[in-house]
């Protein structure tokens, strides 16, 4: 009789060998080497290289190039991916926008000796994005002027937000107790119809200059409760390189300056500018965040999500803010797609403002139930990461107030009666033992 022998596994040792596990050092940057490393080294490195060329190549999409060529046939994709290049070639006159753009009746007004005083300019390569046939496209409605802009309306104001008033020196704006705007700039590369500095923007239709900012500078020093400073204009990410730095080292040095922000569409409107000398001189000054204005989804191109991965590599925190428009992105859809867009180039929505009161901008506005039942929509149908917070910029320097929808129903003794985002009511035990 055969007597069976116990199973093993082949793979398994003997419980009584000592496992010897070689010792081999890594550093931490250090992969073990693979087999793969060694037969075919060589086609490795070449991939390697190649792949790190074609990311270091900048992002032109087809859209662009046709464009280009179509309007800029001498210019080169450098001379396109140059940002002065960008802003010299600006659109600023009707005129020069009805080159690329046929403009209906209702765009063409505006250019005439009543010129209304927030000025002209798109760049070339936002104006790419723009539908020539279509004056309802939203991106176009956000950045051509249109007859209605010469309308006022009852509640409106130059400085809704009563800036001047909380201005204690030249280009500073002191509303709350631990932190100032500072206005760097009135220069913008695209200007939006609906800008609440309208007042401000674009009066000699260039930078101020760094010695504008010393009284500033000087206010920042001497107030210590000022723990953050919001830079912005205009465009702050619109000035050289230098001047950003200088600007950004006289505020590092102030040691009760504990965090910078910097305000800018840059990114959506000329996403050239993101270059890596900027995005490497940016992070030197961490902790630096940076919130990008944004209007639609149809701005997310390949550009933009390039630039802003620039931006998010180098550690900036991204934040979005939106202006709730009418026409352009009142719409539960039109805005979910908007935040999923941010989201996946690594921004957060961050802000979804209610339109400031500026003289000129009734066209735009929505009313607040809208942008409620914007937030309605959003809040349970998707992450709360795409849900930005809606506020009211509180015309006379009230500040932002926030606004939600209302989930509190009411009370049933020592429960509350709360709504969820399907609208079914929920108890729950408000009290404490
Ligand atoms: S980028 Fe900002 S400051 Fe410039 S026009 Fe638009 S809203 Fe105004």
């Amino acid at each position: 009789m055969l007597t069976p022998k116990p199973r093993t596994n082949p793979m398994e040792k003997n419980p009584t060998e000592k496992l010897v596990i070689p010792h081999i050092e890594l550093s931490e940057e250090e992969e073990p080497p693979s087999q793969q490393t060694f037969i075919d080294e060589a086609t490795l490195l070449d991939e390697y290289f190649k792949s790190r060329n074609d990311r270091d190549k900048t992002a032109i999409s087809d859209r662009s190039l046709d464009f280009l060529q179509t309007y800029f046939p001498e210019a080169t994709v450098k001379d396109w991916n140059n940002w002065h290049w960008q802003i010299k070639n600006s659109a600023d006159s009707i005129e020069q926008l009805a080159r690329y753009v046929n403009l209906s009746e209702n765009e063409v007004k505006p250019d005439g000796p009543n010129s209304q005083s927030l000025p002209l300019r798109i760049s070339p390569y936002y104006i790419s994005l723009l539908d020539r046939n279509n004056p309802d496209q939203a991106l176009r409605k956000s950045v051509v002027p249109v007859f209605d802009e010469f309308l006022t309306h009852d509640g409106e104001a130059s400085d809704p937000l009563s800036e001047e008033h909380y201005s204690p020196v030249p280009n500073i704006v002191h509303r709350y107790p631990d932190r100032v705007l500072f206005l760097v700039t009135g220069f913008c590369s695209t200007y939006c119809r609906y800008c609440t500095r309208t007042r401000m923007v674009a009066k000699n239709k260039c930078h101020t200059g760094v010695k504008s900012w010393e009284p500033g500078l000087n206010y920042i020093e001497q107030h210590k409760e000022v723990r953050d400073v919001l830079i912005s204009g205009g465009d702050p990410l619109t000035m050289p390189d230098l001047h950003v730095e200088y600007l950004l080292s006289r505020l590092r040095n102030i040691r009760h300056v504990e965090i910078i922000r910097i305000g800018t569409k840059v990114p959506a409107v000329l996403p050239q500018r993101i270059t890596r000398p900027l995005v490497g001189m940016l992070r030197k000054y961490h902790p630096l965040y940076l919130s990008i204005h944004f209007t639609h989804a149809d701005e997310i191109t390949m550009e933009v999500k390039e630039a802003c991965e620039r931006l998010a590599n180098a550690g900036i925190p991204l934040g979005s803010q939106t202006v709730l428009l009418k026409g352009i992105n009142d719409d539960v859809e039109v805005m979910k797609n908007l935040m999923h867009a941010l989201l996946k180039i690594r921004v957060r929505p961050y802000y979804l403002y209610q339109c400031d009161p500026v003289v000129g901008s009734g066209h735009f506005r929505t009313t607040i139930e809208k942008g409620l039942d914007i937030i309605k929509g959003l809040r349970g149908h998707t992450s709360g990461y795409a849900i930005p917070t809606y506020v009211v910029d509180a015309p006379g320097g009230g500040g932002k107030i926030p606004l939600l929808p209302d989930y509190v129903v009411g009370r049933e003794d020592d429960y509350v009666l709360l709504k969820n985002y399907e609208d079914k009511v929920f108890r729950y035990p408000d009290f404490t033992q």
